[in-house]
């Protein structure tokens, strides 16, 4: 099974091919054709799956379709970390190395002022801490009207941190009519629950 087979395009298997990848690990083996096809995804995977790029690869491609010329965020990923906002932020650069399209992280526990900043530019994809992207909102106005796709990773460690507040208030903040990705390491009832208030006739795919 290639990356082909998964009907992903030319400059995201050129990116994954630069990066040593030679073929799909099984979750983005299940989960990339669905995410293609525009279904929400409760998706059960930890860390060292290749679960970043199962929704990072698919989001790019579906955003390349869109018109470029827009200034507002298009898709919004919600981690529980710095660490993981970093991450996720590096990944979707690898991946869209070959595509006109940006991302940007915005995580607390550093001065707002360079983020503030950054947001002013265009950015594709953001990638943020619930708690911190609350906060710049409250500081300047932010269009996340334009959201047509929303990730949350790592949902199990969001819950275990007393994130899933600024969870559901950063949704009340984006389009009801979008596609959701959740992904958590393991699904205990209050992911389940949060899954079932946000997602619409998810697939569900494991690692
Ligand atoms: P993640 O589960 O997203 O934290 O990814 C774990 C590691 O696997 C990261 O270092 C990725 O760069 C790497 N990776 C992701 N997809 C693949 C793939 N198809 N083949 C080889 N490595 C991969």
């Amino acid at each position: 099974m290639s990356f082909k087979n998964l009907n992903l395009i030319n400059p995201i298997i050129r990116a994954a091919t630069e990066a040593g990848y030679s073929r799909p690990t099984e979750i983005q083996y299940n989960a990339i054709p669905h995410i293609l096809a525009g279904k929400d995804i409760r998706g059960c995977a930890q860390a060292g799956s290749g679960k970043t790029a199962a929704f990072a690869m698919p989001i790019l491609q579906l955003l390349k379709k869109y018109t470029p010329d827009h200034k507002e965020v298009r898709t919004l990923i919600l981690t529980p970390t710095r660490e993981l906002a970093i991450q996720i932020e590096e990944n979707f650069k690898i991946y869209s190395k070959y595509l006109p399209l940006s991302q940007l992280s915005v995580y607390g526990d550093v001065s707002r002022g360079s983020q503030l900043a950054a947001l002013r530019k265009r950015v594709d994809i953001l990638i943020a801490t619930p708690g911190r992207l609350l906060d710049l909102v409250s500081q300047r106005p932010m269009d996340l009207s334009k959201i047509e796709m929303l990730v949350l990773d790592d949902a199990d460690k969001m819950l275990d941190m007393g994130l899933i507040n600024d969870v559901k208030n950063v949704v009340k903040l984006v389009p009801n009519k979008r596609q959701t990705l959740l992904f958590s390491g393991t699904m205990p009832l209050g992911i389940r629950k949060l899954a079932e208030t946000l997602l619409n006739a998810p697939i569900e795919v494991t690692a």
